[in-house]
């Protein structure tokens, strides 16, 4: 692809300062055969703009022909892929080039990045935090201007939260909305892959051409006929917007009485003032733009943390083990017999949380204790789905009146984090503070919904962003309103962007 000028040593110069890419390829990899991908890109002229002659960045979980695959991890640090990913290919299909594999935290356990075996990313907005994660690099390499656009995945928040860290828009589909062939699984049940871009049109353009269904992802579906539109709603026409303010959550608190633990969860999550701030900002500029806001409670939500890790972890337990080093991996130089080399393989290979996680999914699912860990989390799961649902409709769309049938909102706002962007050493979040802070984002992976977070302020020199959550396949409605906000409000950029993708 041409590249225009001045563009390589703009990257390297944030490269040198972000580290955002594992492997940076503006002219293509060189075992590229020109492969376009497993999926035909139904697009329309208007997201092909978007996206033809563009370069996007890809995070080294999803595989891109004859470019890495590390998921972060020394595990694979010499592993290239051998085929692409669907939303890969379409995107390709589209006109689009990959210029690279981002950093991300090892098989997307994490909320900073800093769980790369392989290098640190620092954020944009100030190179001693952290970009988030776990597709913090992908976040930071759109946030620099290095791409327009990037693939992410989203499991409990990997999108979200590093678009917010760094002042990027992030959707996380709704779950079966684009395809996973292609991503290396961490838990197949709530994981996407989605779209981090540098404006709400483009995010929209990027998410219309990977979505549908694929035969490759049997969970992969069409948008269902009544769904909301992508492009195209009745113009003026305004949601409710359910408001599940801080408040709220706090009440929800409250009303923990059993566990000392699950109430220091909730402290973690308790907002620092600029995201208040910025979050109360976001709350008034919605109704002045003539959304009805209204108050809204989800009380199961205080479940929400201590049942995404049950799962999540069961399910990578389940799929970790593929990682024998026999099939894929750095096999240990010397090894007694098949099982010793297996063992060698994965504790020299995996890092402390891969490890953390794969024996909290072992322990949730030993035998005789499914009913007490991980059947407990389904519960919750499913009450977790039903309290959305009961909020923004089901997904049925059967009688032709789209999200208006049975939902009191068309989408309700939350904020994403609790915190900005933090730092290293002192400054940094407990491991613990990390994962109570999921609090936000998890229930959108549990309840299979999907949810935008955008930029909203500029606090102290760092990007807050809140979040709109919304029925299933409903996220052309998310994405008018984050749109419309935008263009009342633009998106900040960090100091020295330059703006080589318009
Ligand atoms: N913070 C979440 C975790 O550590 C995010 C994971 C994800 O979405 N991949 O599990």
């Amino acid at each position: 692809m041409r590249l225009p000028d001045g563009f390589l040593s703009y990257c390297n110069e944030w490269e040198e300062r972000i580290g955002a890419f594992i492997e940076f390829a503006p002219d293509g990899p060189k075992t590229d055969e020109g492969d376009g991908g497993a999926g035909s890109a139904a697009s329309t002229s208007e997201s092909a703009a978007a996206v033809a002659g563009f370069p996007f960045a890809v995070k080294d979980n999803i595989a891109v022909k004859g470019f890495s695959l590390t998921c972060g991890s020394k595990l694979l640090a010499n592993f290239r892929s051998p085929y692409t990913a669907t939303a890969v290919g379409k995107l390709q299909t589209a006109g689009a080039s990959v210029i690279g594999k981002t950093n991300l935290d090892e098989f997307g356990m994490g909320s900073s990045t800093d769980n790369s075996a392989l290098k640190k990313t620092n954020n944009p907005w100030d190179t001693s935090r952290v970009p988030g994660g776990s597709s913090g690099g992908s976040a930071a390499a759109v946030a620099a201007g290095i791409v327009p656009f990037a693939l992410g995945t989203d499991t409990g928040g990997s999108i979200r939260e590093p678009a917010a860290f760094c002042g990027v828009v992030g959707l996380k589909p709704t779950y079966g909305a684009v395809s996973r062939f292609g991503l290396v699984a961490y838990a197949s049940s709530l994981e996407c892959a989605g779209v981090i871009a540098d404006t709400v049109s483009r995010c929209r353009a990027v998410f219309s051409i990977i979505r549908g269904r694929d035969p490759m992802d049997e969970t992969t579906q069409d948008p269902p006929p009544n769904a909301p539109p992508l492009y195209g709603s009745k113009p003026g026409s305004k949601c409710v917007i359910g408001v599940l303010s801080p408040e709220a959550i706090a009440r929800a608190a409250a009303s923990t009485v059993e566990s000392e633990r699950l109430d220091a969860a909730v402290q973690a999550a308790v907002l620092e003032d600029e995201v208040r701030r910025a979050f109360d900002a976001s709350r008034e500029r919605l109704a002045g733009l003539g959304y009805k806001l209204v108050d809204v409670e989800v009380p199961a939500l205080k479940y929400g943390v201590p049942a995404y890790y049950t799962i999540a972890t069961a399910e990578a337990s389940a799929n970790l083990a593929r990682f024998d080093s026999v099939r894929y991996g750095v096999r240990p130089g010397f090894a007694e017999n098949a099982d010793d080399l297996v063992d060698r393989a994965r504790d020299a290979g995996f890092g402390p949380e891969v490890k953390l996680r794969i024996l909290l999914g072992t322990f949730v699912l030993r035998s005789g204790f499914q009913d007490r860990y991980y059947l407990r989390a389904q519960r919750i799961r499913a009450g977790i789905k039903k309290s959305f649902e009961s909020l923004l409709g089901g997904d049925g769309y059967g009688d032709g009146a789209g999200t208006e049938c049975n939902a009191k909102c068309g989408a309700v706002l939350l904020p994403v984090f609790p915190t900005r962007a933090f730092g290293r050493g002192p400054s940094a979040l407990s491991a613990f503070a990390q994962k109570a802070a999921d609090l936000y984002t998890c229930c959108a992976n549990l309840a299979g919904l999907p949810a935008l977070s955008f930029p909203v302020s500029v606090e102290g020199g760092l990007p807050v962003g809140v979040q709109l959550l919304g029925g299933a396949f409903a996220e052309g409605t998310l994405l008018d309103i984050a749109e419309e906000y935008e263009s009342r409000y633009p998106f900040p950029h960090p100091p020295g962007y330059r703006a080589f993708w318009s």
